[in-house]
């Protein structure tokens, strides 16, 4: 059994519930339909929201065609449309507490990763702000005394954006502060558990000036809502944050009328461990990179290799400090764990570490729903899983909860090979102190991401995707401005 801290429920006042309804054209649009989303951890309604239809999708896709074809943004000097996101970036630092409480509520992340979450949104947003008055095109001055050629980065159009419900003002903010600095327009669906702050941010948008029906927002679910921002003829682009398998089914659709897809999917990221790792640094890291938004991470480092002469102490260090995680009420500072998303994800979780045990591994640490004081049992007990072979799914499935496991590994070579015998590649990490070990180990690894001697360390301008099943395209940093442009090579005889 564990012994961590149980943050029993808080006496907290909380917000009302929120009604979100679709905002297309600058204006609020109600729902022929609703759902209500229940918080994980306190059960209450924390908002109801518009559920759309085709319809819906098909105004908001007339509208921002329109609004891209008339150049009310795309024609802005960048200057203007940079000042309008660095507004932005103001007008969310200064509804943060807000955002931040409804973001922990309608989730169940602890408040102090909310608060995070929405600081480095607004960061996000002045980044791209400053991105959108870099843009320059190469030029041929050796072509021919008569000739010059030159290339244009053009805005790509009208895109889709489509989020998932783990990170939803983080993610929303990857793309939508990159797609409007390259000068694009958007239809926007949120995840249909965690809408709120997406709408939030409408009225901040109008606040700082965005020309009405530049973004556009359908409330609803992936189908009809998803499938048909996906494949509407009208739309140039579809940039989508979720799963794999949901994934495929957007790419399928768009490739109808070949219109562009980045697509940013799940992960099952390797931490290798060498023995010359500074292994106090390393097990902090770890017990992090897994608790970390309660293990519901596309970057969860869940997957840890361990070199086998250290494997016993180092799982040890670990054990022994994830049982200081503090574990409750999402809404108090102290917690560091919070609620699963749904009581149907927690019971996959629990399915994952059963099957495994099944198959012969053995949970050292947790296992099993967990009961929190005043709150209920939408929690599961901090797991770590030792004596994982790679055949098995909990070594290879994306988990999605706070599961830990373990494997090990003798050679660098044996480690770069277990980390590529996978379906994922997001990010995956090495630690050790010897600089040879970590460069051969970047270099061998399939991955979007290699993080040496830290992990999930994010900055605006370090771009982010993945490879094999985790995805394709970029985002944020330079190249993730360059998504949303569509190049056009003018020649000239002069
Ligand atoms: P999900 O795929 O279930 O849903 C994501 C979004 O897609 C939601 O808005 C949903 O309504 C919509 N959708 C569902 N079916 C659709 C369809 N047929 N057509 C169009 N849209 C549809 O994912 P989720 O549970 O919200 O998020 C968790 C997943 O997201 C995990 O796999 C996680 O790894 C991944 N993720 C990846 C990253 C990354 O950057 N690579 C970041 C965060 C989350």
């Amino acid at each position: 059994m564990t012994e961590m801290t149980l943050v029993p429920r808080r006496d907290a006042a909380l917000p009302e519930m929120r009604v979100n309804r679709h905002w297309i054209g600058g204006q609020w649009m109600e729902g022929a339909h609703w759902t209500e989303r229940h918080s994980p951890s306190h059960g209450h309604v924390v908002s109801r929201s518009a559920a759309g239809t085709e319809a819906e999708v098909e105004t908001a896709v007339a509208v921002a065609r329109a609004a891209f074809d008339d150049g009310r943004w795309s024609r802005q000097p960048a200057k203007a449309r940079a000042a309008v996101l660095l507004r932005v970036a103001d007008l969310i630092e200064a509804h943060a507490g807000l955002f931040a409480v409804i973001e922990t509520l309608e989730s169940g992340k602890p408040i102090t990763q909310a608060r995070g979450e929405v600081a480095g949104a607004a960061d996000l947003w002045r980044y791209a702000a400053a991105l959108a008055r870099t843009g320059e095109g190469d030029s041929f001055n050796g072509l021919g005394p008569d000739i010059l050629a030159t290339i244009l980065k053009e805005p790509i159009g009208v895109v889709s954006i489509i989020t998932p419900w783990n990170f939803p003002f983080w993610i929303l903010s990857q793309k939508l502060p990159f797609a409007l600095a390259a000068g694009c327009t958007c239809v926007v669906k949120p995840s249909e558990m965690t809408p709120s702050t997406t709408v939030m941010l409408a009225d901040l948008l109008a606040e700082a000036g965005l020309p009405s029906g530049v973004v556009n927002i359908v409330l609803g679910l992936g189908q009809p809502v998803g499938a048909r921002m996906s494949a509407h003829p009208a739309v140039d682009m579809v940039t989508f944050t979720g799963s794999t398998a949901v994934g495929r089914t957007i790419s399928r659709i768009a490739a109808d009328n070949l219109k562009k897809v980045a697509l940013e999917l799940g992960g099952k990221n390797p931490q290798a461990i060498f023995a010359d790792a500074d292994l106090d640094s390393a097990a902090d890291a770890v017990v992090f990179g897994v608790y970390f938004n309660v293990g519901q991470c596309c970057n969860s480092g869940s997957r840890i290799l361990v070199q086998e002469e250290i494997a016993e102490a180092f799982v040890a260090k670990v054990v022994a400090l994830s049982r200081h995680v503090t574990f409750g009420d999402p809404m108090d500072p102290e917690t560091q764990v919070g609620a699963i998303v749904t009581p149907e994800h927690r019971d996959r979780i629990d399915a994952h570490v059963k099957a495994a045990q099944a198959a012969g591994a053995r949970v050292v640490l947790g296992g099993g729903a967990l009961d929190v004081p005043g709150l209920g049992a939408q929690f599961y007990r901090p797991t770590i899983v030792t004596g994982v072979t790679p055949d098995m799914a909990i070594a290879r499935d994306e988990v999605f909860g706070p599961v830990l496991t373990v494997q090990t590994f003798r050679t660098l070579d044996e480690a770069i090979a277990l980390c590529n015998d996978a379906d994922y590649g997001l990010s995956a990490g090495v630690w050790s102190e010897n600089v040879h070990t970590c460069l051969a180990f970047a270099r061998g690894v399939q991955a979007g991401t290699v993080w040496t001697n830290t992990w999930m360390d994010g900055f605006p301008e370090v771009t982010f995707g993945g490879v094999k099943q985790s995805g394709q395209g970029r985002e944020i940093g330079r190249y993730g401005l360059e998504e949303f442009t569509e190049i056009k090579s003018v020649v000239m005889r002069i």
